[in-house]
């Protein structure tokens, strides 16, 4: 794998009209700050956006300008305004960066949208089945905003969701009911909450057949492209333009595989990503297994958008499911499960484990998963080191290293 790389990615054209909705989108919530008549909330990327968008309510998702924070290198400069104001360099580097972007008043949506920057809230929403970083996130913003914050708090670890589960977690989405309504100035409507759930369910369905068109050898698509194009399903799920946009990108990545067009040339090993992408590094990521002819086809992170239980009869069941049925949230029996079972369906050569130092959420080789699996599926792994936002946390050499073992482990095997 070492050498010059020169570029080997080849670009979705669909694209196009994913930045085009992505730009419309926020200039619509860019509007909706400015103006009276239309209010903005704050939700955490898992949160209840059906419920909030029934209200009327532009989303805003603070996790995804993390992201874009990390994607355009901005990350690692503003993170210290955040540790100086006594947010450890430890906890979440979206959290951080985020934050340390509103006190230096500069955000990537300026150059991108010409906002001039994020769109003030009206309510902050949050639900705790991620991680408690979301909540200490919004509740400086409730503190800088004072507007209202409430949310969902989800048991973690979970196993089996029982009814006992449910109950508590279907009372706590109603109970936001009338605390949504008077802020929005809305009354709470179940037929407009269904058609925005029945829409998020058709983007989740649409999404998944996005992700399983790489089981598909040669994929069509890879973990890198995911990411960017995931973009629609976590911002505009209920929102019926994310699934027209999903079915651009389906015929597209059809078309592909009639024709032959592989994502990555000659593709002749297929890699698992397990936890958080680099995000300042995606593009080198895309390019170096490129090179290596290896496709990253599955990712935990990309599937934790499909949300299947939203076609539950009723909506609040289907969102207090949906919103639990998370890897993230689950135990590490169904972890095991849950890998062994894409490792089998998208026949993977070998599992990259990103240990994201700030986020031990999304970090599932710290309690012995990966030896697990090893000894389940005899698939070799390796763990690279590093951050989703912070890269001063993450070595490009170590990593190349650690890529260039596994790729080296298969080549000498059997
Ligand atoms: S899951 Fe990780 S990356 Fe996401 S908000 Fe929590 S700590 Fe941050």
């Amino acid at each position: 794998m070492a050498g010059e790389l020169k570029s080997v990615i080849k670009k979705i054209q669909a694209t196009g009209p994913m930045r085009q909705l992505m730009a419309d989108y926020f200039h619509e919530l860019d509007a909706a700050a400015q103006s009276d008549a239309e209010k903005v909330a704050w939700c955490t990327s898992v949160g209840p956006a059906e419920l909030l968008r029934s209200f009327g309510f532009k989303v805003y998702f603070p996790e995804n300008h993390g992201a874009v924070l990390g994607s355009s290198r901005m990350a690692a400069d503003l993170i210290p305004a955040a540790n100086a104001r006594g947010y450890s360099p430890d906890i979440c580097s979206y959290l951080t960066s985020d934050v340390g972007s509103y006190l230096r008043q500069q955000t990537p949506l300026t150059k991108a949208f010409g906002m001039s920057g994020v769109p003030k809230p009206d309510v902050l929403v949050y639900n705790t089945n991620q991680c408690r970083d979301v909540q200490d996130w919004f509740a400086f913003y409730q503190r800088e905003f004072r507007v209202p914050l409430v949310g969902i708090d989800t048991m973690r670890g979970v196993g089996d969701i029982t009814s006992d589960h449910l109950t508590g977690l279907i009372a706590q989405h109603r109970a936001l009911v009338p605390i949504l309504a008077e802020v929005s100035g809305r009354a709470f409507d179940l037929d407009r909450l269904q058609e925005v759930v029945a829409s998020s369910y058709r983007c989740t369905q649409l999404w998944k057949k996005v992700l399983r068109l790489a089981t598909h050898k040669p994929s069509p698509i890879t973990f890198f492209d995911g990411t960017i194009h995931m973009g629609p399903a976590v911002v505009l799920r209920g929102d019926p333009r994310a699934e027209q946009y999903y079915e651009i990108l389906i015929a597209e990545l059809e078309e592909r595989i009639a024709s032959g067009l592989a994502a990555v040339a000659d593709e002749t090993y297929r890699f698992y990503w397990e936890g958080m992408p680099v995000w300042g590094k995606l593009r080198e990521h895309a390019e170096l297994f490129g090179q290596a002819k290896v496709c990253v086809v599955a990712s935990t992170y990309c599937n934790s958008w499909i949300f299947e239980a939203m076609g539950a009869a009723d909506p609040f069941e289907g969102m207090a499911r949906a919103y639990t049925e998370l890897f993230i949230v689950r135990s590490e029996d169904f972890k095991e499960r849950y890998l062994a079972d894409m490792a089998r369906d998208y026949r993977i050569d070998g599992f990259i484990y990103h240990d994201a130092k700030t986020c031990p959420n999304n970090s599932n080789n710290r309690y012995g998963l990966p030896e697990r699996l090893v000894t389940k599926l005899g698939i070799p792994y390796v763990v690279i080191n590093g951050d989703l936002n912070d890269l001063r946390l993450y070595s490009e050499e170590q990593a190349r290293t650690q890529f260039e073992a596994l790729v080296e482990q298969l080549q000498e095997s059997p």
